[in-house]
């Protein structure tokens, strides 16, 4: 087939599945006159953190017309080819190892690739259509491999190779690629077909997580149409499912997502109660197709268009993702797959994950927002101390901000509606600080206090008085142990009376992940990475501390010996009463009929 003038034309191909080598061929038929240029992006969009695709680029060649042209780094990211006249064609390896949702991966099982990793972008040529050829030798390297992407087919049959088109570069990288001995299934929702694909699981209740996923789709596609219009924002939509030992993960696009999880999520044939890990499935899924139109659609001004060689930075992230992840749990029980009380337990943990991050009242969500780029993807043992998660807080904040708008006689499905039509729809970028504007105009009210005290400011907002207003009970409690994620009521009769102001594993050596600003061990001197190895004189283990913890009374004073690296040294804690950091929400007894009605109106029948 002749290559049009304007179209840029990639072929990716299995170079050595062993070596997980990709190559990664760029054609031009009108390369720049004085040398074209070309860039990889240094991040993806959806994951906030400068990852240096370029790293996995382990060979790049030219030639013309079969005669070899000068190609050269000019930056971390960028390479310079020599003048020539006629098709410029790149050769790339590229690398492919990362069993993640973000970059790329290759083997003999399994072909995956996210374009903001693999293909480069020719410098001037952002805005010219993208013509991909999915190389059959994959049919070859990976016996019995089909190909599943939302990337329009042109010439590629069903769930085979060949030939993709993309508009442009943008939207060649917004549609991953899996290629394997995958499932799948298909539904519709908001009058639009939707497949999922699940790849490294197959004895699974497939026509099960269709019939709930399909549930979950229709309720976001009613919650930003309307009832008079509730169609998807996409022709099609493909969950693209890889199921692992363990693993947890998701990338949102403007019609995929690419989730990660453990083939245990998923519910086997027979199976019928919800377990809390196929919860965590369903959250996940309906976390990223939230994101269809909140962040895909309805995008930070700073991310139109994006500029991929560069942080992006923006205090809203908390909007995009904790609006976002306050949603994916609401959406399960509003869509009728969970009861109302499952939703409240979800929410119970999410405080509790909030309420066990001192770090809160240090950073407030418009700072972790900024600052996801250098602190919320490199966490580290003072993390909890230093910040906030603008997924677990910005939820929590969401949640507040429902409660809020729906006193003020609106809700957050109406904001989530109106920045749909005057940003989605409109493809306007939403400034910053205009999210807090919108809210008090919905409200007919100034709600800037709100902004400035929990966006703004580092203040945990009102929760149990606002919850109370819609007949909902938030209880708080001290946690029982390394296991106890809140969310439900105390099951011990008598929970650890005392604390020692350290994270450690729930069983095996006891050392500490995490110290608390402020607590008993940070008090004695213990830090993150001390590995206790005696209690007053007696061998440590992490279940014996759990169990002293419990046994002992606050202002017990023990004697713990541990080593820092390999240097043994000695702390005198004092124990301190366990706080009530963990909470769980229930559906309040006996109220009246109008607050019934606002119950109602917030979680469904
Ligand atoms: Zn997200």
């Amino acid at each position: 087939m002749p290559i049009a003038m304007q179209s840029l034309h990639y072929r990716i191909a299995p170079l050595d599945v062993h070596a997980h080598l990709f190559e990664v061929t760029c054609t031009l038929a009108d390369p720049d006159a004085d040398g074209q240029r070309f860039r990889l992006p240094t991040w993806t969009p959806g994951s906030y953190l400068i990852r240096e695709f370029a790293r996995h680029f382990v060979q790049v060649a030219a030639n013309c017309n079969g005669v070899p042209v000068a190609i050269t780094k000019d930056g971390k990211d960028s390479w310079q080819a020599a003048p020539c006249t006629g098709p410029l064609v790149v050769v790339a390896q590229v690398h492919a190892f990362d069993l993640s949702v973000r970059t790329a991966y290759l083997d003999a099982t399994r072909a995956y690739f996210n374009g903001s990793s693999t293909f480069l972008c020719p410098v001037g040529r952002e805005r010219v259509r993208c013509l991909l050829d999915i190389d059959p030798a994959f049919a070859i390297a990976l016996p019995g491999a089909r190909v599943a992407t939302s990337m329009r087919r042109e010439g590629a049959p069903a769930w085979g190779f060949g030939r993709h088109v993309a508009t442009d570069y943008d939207d060649l990288i917004d549609h991953p690629v899996e290629i394997g001995a995958f499932v799948t299934s298909s539904f519709t929702a908001g009058a639009t077909a939707h497949d999922l694909v699940v790849t490294g699981a197959r004895d699974i209740d497939l026509a099960r997580v269709s019939r709930d996923l399909a549930r979950i789709c229709q309720w976001e596609c009613d919650l930003f149409g309307g009832a008079a219009n509730s169609a998807a924002p996409f022709d099609r939509y493909v969950f693209l499912v890889m199921a692992v030992g363990d693993g947890y993960g998701g990338l949102e696009h403007r019609s995929s997502t690419s989730l990660l999880c453990k083939r245990d999520d998923l519910p086997r044939e027979g199976e019928s109660a919800i377990s809390d890990d196929y919860l965590t499935f369903l959250g996940l899924a309906a976390h990223e197709y939230f994101h269809s139109w909140n962040i895909k659609r309805i995008k930070p001004a700073v991310f139109t268009p994006y500029d991929l060689s560069r942080e992006a930075f923006t205090r809203q992230l908390w909007v995009f993702e904790g609006i976002t992840s306050y949603y994916d749990d609401l959406a399960l029980t509003r869509s009728g797959v969970v009861a109302p009380e499952r939703f409240l337990e979800l929410v119970g943990r999410t405080l509790t994950n909030v309420l066990r991050t001192p770090g809160r009242h240090l950073q407030s969500l418009g700072d972790a927002s900024f600052d996801a780029w250098i602190k919320f993807y490199r966490p580290d043992e003072n993390s909890p101390n230093a910040g906030v998660s603008y997924y677990a807080k910005g939820a929590i904040v969401a949640l507040a901000l429902d409660l809020l708008l729906r006193e003020h006689g609106s809700s957050l499905d109406a904001l989530m509606r109106e920045l749909w039509r005057r940003h989605g729809a409109a493809g306007a970028g939403v400034a910053e600080g205009e999210v807090a504007e919108l809210a008090s105009s919905l409200a007919k009210a100034d709600l800037a206090d709100f902004f400035r005290r929990y966006v703004d400011g580092v203040e945990d907002p009102p929760l149990a008085a606002m919850l109370a207003n819609v007949g909902v009970t938030l209880t708080l409690r001290a946690s029982e142990g390394a296991r106890d994620r809140g969310g439900k009521p105390a099951s011990l009769v008598r929970p650890p009376a005392s604390w020692i102001g350290a994270k450690y594993p729930a069983s095996g050596e006891p050392r500490l992940t995490h110290v608390y600003r402020n607590g008993p061990a940070a008090r004695a001197g213990l830090s993150a990475n001390d590995s206790i190895v005696a209690i007053d004189g007696i061998r440590a283990s992490s279940e014996g501390l759990a169990a002293t913890l419990a046994r002992a009374t606050p202002g017990t004073r023990l004697a713990i010996e541990a080593f820092r690296r390999d240097v043994l040294m000695h702390f005198d804690v004092m124990l301190e009463a366990a706080p009530e950091d963990t909470a769980f929400l229930t559906l309040t007894n006996d109220i009246g009929k109008d607050m019934l009605q606002r119950r109602v109106a917030w979680l469904g029948a």
